[in-house]
């Protein structure tokens, strides 16, 4: 079956090569002053938040900053969006045992926020699934991981035959002396 793909690229700055604590950075300023944080405000005539999305990540830290960015800038989606961040994101939807956790805490971003759209996010050499070794080759970890997404989209559409549900498969790769996180729109 052919696949259409569409490939987007977000540079992983040098978050991963960093160690430095920021106790150090920021010894003469006060962390509290400095990361205090604007609260999204209520939509004014509404009056409740205009976030209509729920996105699913892996808590993987080496796409942490790549998942802000790309669903900040890339899907546009800044202030719009719950996050559940889970180990192997929808890998607890597709296994039974934990499915209805998951759909659980959906239900929540649907009666709280009137979420219409999924947007999930899987990714390669997850430790959820015991790493990329346990697929035995690249093609079929591919392969189990966009099953999988799909199998997840047909659960939520089972449940919620309005939502849209985008899915997308993220993968590092070494380019340079760069980490780049490549994001693959899945269809
Ligand atoms: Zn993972």
């Amino acid at each position: 079956m052919k696949k259409h793909f569409t490939i987007i690229t977000v540079t992983v700055l040098s978050y991963f090569i960093s160690t430095g604590c920021a106790c150090n950075r920021t010894s003469t300023s006060n962390l509290m002053v400095d990361n205090q944080q604007i609260v999204t405000p209520l939509h004014p005539e509404t009056l409740r938040p205009d976030c209509d999305t729920l996105v699913i990540t892996c808590i993987d830290y080496r796409f942490a900053v790549a998942n802000q960015n790309f669903i900040n800038e890339t899907l546009h989606l800044k202030d719009t969006y719950d996050h559940i961040s889970i180990p192997g994101s929808i890998f607890n939807l597709v296994n039974p045992e934990t499915r209805d956790l998951v759909f659980s805490k959906f239900a929540l971003t649907v009666k709280f926020h009137l979420v219409n759209r999924v947007v999930i996010i899987s990714h390669k050499d997850c430790g959820a699934y015991g790493g990329s070794s346990t697929f035995g080759s690249e093609l079929a970890e591919k392969e189990i991981l966009c099953d999988d997404l799909k199998n997840a989209k047909a659960l939520f559409l089972e449940k919620y035959p309005a939502l849209d549900v985008d899915l997308y498969l993220e993968s590092l790769s070494q380019e340079g002396d760069e980490i780049k996180v490549h994001f693959e729109k899945i269809h």
